[in-house]
């Protein structure tokens, strides 16, 4: 049977909902006796912290977690910090930066995260050695890419990539929510993989119209907290019961695990073939490139130094298939 992972990615440490819709999300998940994936910044287990959180802290206990960056869309952003720096100037900032969140995660949760997400659309490979030093095993949302979605290895670390989502502009409408719902399930079918990654939103922005990062776009960084506006209840209920009847049905036709299950799954790594070499050169180098257009990002980001760093560790690309 195909194996599922069903993401969320929890963030917002600025508008004061936030922390009330990032403690409803594993709540639900685990009503439905499924275990989500659930990715977290450095930034907001330094706030859960400081607002002494402990609830929301426990609720994710269950579920399989991961590391969402250290600060996602405060400057500078991943690329912005290593978009001009030699990879091994590189190694070293991303590092010092990642290692404050590692430190935070740990200090929320008393466990290491099982993998890293990268923030909105920013990464560069430099990262893969932070994890390696870390003791981080895989990333998911992986930027390097193989055809149809392939789990593979890059750098040495388990690369997981984000083959299909659904958006909380969808989960507010009934209507849109049974499509997009129908759209994955099929969509699942279709894929040839042991091992299929799903976005399925932020609880934040479930909770509010706006991305809680609106304030931080073009590179801009606001003296004063910025806040967006909420959602009404009703609209932020109908989303949840949409979600949560998902849950509800994925779980009975797929097997839905978390991503520590999913990095213990029996991989081998192979040699990719010439098709795999073309297809990982021009999607990822187009993936890197797209992502300067990421809002948050500045102005006049060039991508052109962390496409050349990836393309120099071609050679360490492995696919990863079940044995
Ligand atoms: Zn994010």
């Amino acid at each position: 049977m195909k194996a599922v992972s069903l993401f969320m990615d929890v963030e917002d440490p600025i508008n004061p909902l936030a922390d009330d819709a990032a403690l409803d999300f594993p709540r639900l998940f685990a009503d439905q006796g499924v275990r989500g994936s659930f990715c977290l910044t450095g930034e907001k287990c330094r706030t859960l912290k400081q607002r002494s959180r402990i609830d929301v802290a426990e609720a994710y206990k269950p579920h399989a977690l991961g590391l969402h960056t250290n600060r996602h869309s405060f400057h500078p952003t991943t690329m912005e910090l290593l978009a001009d720096l030699s990879f091994d100037e590189g190694c070293e900032a991303a590092y010092s930066e990642e290692r404050q969140g590692f430190e935070a995660f740990c200090d929320l949760f008393g466990r290491n995260p099982i993998f890293w997400g990268g923030g909105g659309n920013t990464w560069s490979p430099e990262i893969t050695d932070t994890l390696k030093r870390l003791g981080v095993p895989a990333y998911a949302y992986a930027m390097t890419e193989l055809p149809d979605h392939a789990v593979h290895e890059f750098n040495g670390v388990l690369a997981l990539p984000q083959a299909l989502s659904i958006s909380e502009t969808d989960w507010a409408d009934d209507r849109r929510a049974s499509e997009a719902v129908e759209r994955v399930l099929r969509s699942i079918e279709t894929i040839d993989q042991p091992w299929i990654g799903v976005f399925v939103g932020h609880p934040t922005k479930f909770r509010h119209n706006e991305y809680w990062d609106k304030p931080y776009y073009f590179g801009r960084t606001p003296a004063e907290p910025e806040f967006v506006q909420p959602v009404s209840d009703d609209v932020y209920k109908r989303s949840k019961y949409n979600l949560r009847e998902f849950l509800g049905r994925i779980k009975e036709i797929y097997r839905v695990i978390g991503v520590d299950d999913t990095v213990r799954m029996d991989w081998r790594f192979e040699t990719p073939s010439t098709e795999d070499f073309a297809h990982f050169e021009s999607r990822t180098s187009a993936s890197l490139r797209g992502a300067t257009g990421w809002p948050p990002h500045r102005l006049g980001l060039s991508a052109d130094k962390i496409v050349d760093k990836t393309m120099n560790l071609k050679h360490t690309l492995r696919r990863a298939t079940l044995s």
